[in-house]
């Protein structure tokens, strides 16, 4: 088995092919890399060379779930970041004939670069080296000029990836959009991405069905998604309703009758959130316009709804219906509608979308980053704790704060505009832990998981969201650890506690294990889950659906294999972190914010919470180090 490599180097503006045959790979006997697709094969190559950024797909096209990988180090944490990124890229990857593109070799001088356009099938490909200076700064009008210019005005005949002005203004905080709508978010994709193009055109020649499986004449090779279909109806519909989506997340979790809300609000200074029925049945039904979905997914989860946009065609854009913005903009910011009403929420929805929403994804930044990062300021500036110089004199002024849809939107407008002249708007560009970097006294206050890490500031109710903070420090695939169920029972002992905890990072780490093989696959997680025992995504289904499919497409393999796969792969990327400069944080390394928010729904002092955290942490390290010493590392916690 091969793998075929575009390595684009942005220096020389020249490129080059490559093949890299999987059984012979350089590498460390202990390292596993399996069919080296998606988060492997982007892992392989960044450890030949850290300064790229690898786009990889995963080795099961024309099935739904299939997502590109995006890996790179990242600027905010300094450690391997992979973002797994829907839209048409992995289609593209495989209509030009590649398993991966390399963006290598970064000109050392600043400035906007040029933007690139891959087009052909490999060995005939082009890659072309376009002048970026009538290329928008906005991340959304770059795609509109794009797809006009390169595609002909059909946005299907391609994949663009395009930055905002977040990117060039060097924020760490920068995203990169694919198809405008989806985002290698978290990890400062977009900055990364700024050092080789200001914008990337996908161009292939398709390849279909028929073609790819060649004289295969079996129904999978029909119709692939058939044979996955029953499940992802089982697993994944809910999703798809049209009342359905990560948006209902809150409404269950900000407006509980019992009021025993996890969803944190003004900054995380307390839980719960009025107009948290934004994300009800009603509203959702009252303002969706359509959905829409990853290129071959039949689950269709991305729900959207029309926003009024001059630089769109028809004067008006398309955006999704994600838990994140409203979370970060709605609730972190206090912003509430003038009444309690339908008609009152529908407006404010739509003046959010246009003052701030909008404006975020011009400017290409991770709106969580920004809305938590904003958040913050307001907490700072009421407090005292950033001076008046720092920030613009609107800001200087009692009520520019939380529930001030007028003052977030202005500090939108600064960072994109450029807010060198601000240090603490500045500050939210390179997220909200460059706050508390810049003001010490504020490190207490920033609800992110503190240095290093890529905290969200999740949830706060149960076990689950008691391993919210936690998870951002430990897990390499934070992303499902909510799931595990159980409680920490009033007036447990601390033995009571501590099989609690075993119990917990047992389930964690199977956890993990599924979601490493699901990034190697380049899958997505939403997906992925029909894979596992009853759809509860903490293990590998034993009917062998998995082994099945990959075998339709030329891989044999076995259940053993996988798992070992899965859990060497994990030991060698926690490994890989820690010789990146990784270290396990003791609880008192989190900001106090996560423990007073814990606090409120937990009922117990934050002391005895960050006490708990320890014992969770030694539990993990307990653990994480017999696996890790089950595959030869050595560890030194
Ligand atoms: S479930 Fe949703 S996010 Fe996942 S691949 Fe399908 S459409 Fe994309």
């Amino acid at each position: 088995m091969k793998r075929h490599l575009l390595i684009i180097d942005a220096t020389r503006q020249s490129f080059r092919l490559q093949s890299l045959p999987v059984g012979a790979l350089e590498k460390d006997p202990r390292e596993e890399y399996f069919v080296l697709s998606g988060e492997a094969l982007c892992q392989y190559l960044l450890r030949q060379d850290r300064e790229a950024m690898v786009l990889a797909r995963g080795p099961m096209p024309f099935l739904s779930g299939n997502k590109v990988t995006i890996g790179y180090l990242s600027p905010l944490t300094g450690l391997p970041h992979y973002s797994f990124v829907g839209g048409r890229a992995a289609r593209e990857l495989l209509n030009l004939g590649l398993d991966a593109i390399v963006l290598a070799n970064p000109p050392r001088q600043g400035g906007k670069r040029p933007y690139i356009v891959v087009s052909g099938q490999a060995p005939d490909i082009q890659v072309e080296f376009k002048e970026s200076h009538e290329l928008p700064d906005g991340q959304r009008s770059a795609f509109y000029f794009l797809v006009e210019k390169e595609m002909g005005g059909q946005q299907g005949r391609g994949s663009v990836f395009t930055l905002g002005d977040g990117a060039y203004h060097g924020y760490r905080t920068a995203n990169l959009a694919l198809e405008a709508i989806y985002h290698a978010g978290r990890g400062g994709a977009g900055l990364v991405f700024a050092r080789y193009a200001s914008a990337l055109v996908l161009r292939g020649e398709e390849v279909s069905v028929a073609r790819f499986f060649g004289s295969a004449q079996s129904a999978f090779a029909r119709n692939p998604n058939a044979a996955i279909a029953g499940r992802l109806e089982r697993y994944c519909k809910r999703l798809s309703r049209k009342d359905g989506g990560t948006i209902t997340k809150l409404v269950v979790t900000g407006k509980d009758p019992r009021g025993k809300n996890t969803l944190p609000s003004w900054n995380a200074q307390r839980l719960g959130y009025a107009p948290a029925d934004i994300g009800d049945a009603r509203v959702l039904l009252a303002t969706r316009h359509g959905h829409t979905g990853c290129h071959w997914c039949q689950v269709d989860c991305r729900h959207w709804h029309w926003v009024e946009a001059d630089y769109a065609p028809g004067g008006r854009d398309v955006f999704l219906d994600d838990f994140e913005p409203t979370y970060s903009a709605f609730t972190m910011l206090g912003l509430l509608p003038e009444e309690d009403t339908l008609e009152a929420q529908v407006r404010l929805r739509q003046e959010v979308d246009r003052r701030i929403i909008l404006p975020i994804e011009q400017m290409g930044c991770d709106v969580i980053d920004v809305g938590l990062g904003t958040a913050a300021l307001f907490e700072g500036l009421e407090k005292g704790l950033i001076p008046a110089g720092d920030v613009p004199s609107f800001l200087r002024q009692g009520e520019a704060g939380f529930g001030s849809i007028e003052a977030a939107a202005q500090i939108i407008e600064v960072l994109r505009t450029g807010a060198a002249d601000y240090p603490a708007v500045e500050a939210i560009g390179h997220g909200p832990q460059a706050l508390a970097e810049r003001y010490p006294q504020m490190q207490d206050s920033v609800f992110t998981c503190g240095r290093g890490t890529l905290g969200n500031a999740g949830h706060c109710n149960a076990l689950w969201t008691f391993l919210m903070p936690f998870s951002r420090f430990f897990s390499h695939y934070s992303g499902q650890i909510y799931k595990i169920e159980g409680d920490i029972p009033a007036g447990a002992s601390e033995g009571e506690i501590e099989a609690l905890f075993e119990n917990v990072i047992r389930q964690m780490l199977q956890r993990e294990y599924l979601g490493v093989l699901c990034n190697g696959l380049s899958c997505c997680a939403f997906t992925f889950v029909i894979f596992s025992q009853d759809g509860e995504g903490e293990r590998l289904d034993e009917d062998g659906l998995l082994v099945e499919i990959l075998g339709h497409y030329g891989i044999k393999t076995s259940h053993q294999e996988l798992m070992w796969f899965a859990q060497a792969f994990w030991a060698q990327s926690i490994d890989l972190k820690c010789k990146l400069g990784w270290r396990q944080p003791s609880a008192q390394d989190l900001p106090a914010r996560v423990f007073e928010a814990l606090s409120l729904a937990l009922e117990r002092p934050p002391e005895d919470l960050r006490g708990l955290m320890d014992l969770l942490i030694d539990e993990w390290k307990r653990q994480a180090g017999e696996a890790m010493r089950k595959f030869g590392y050595e560890v030194s916690w």
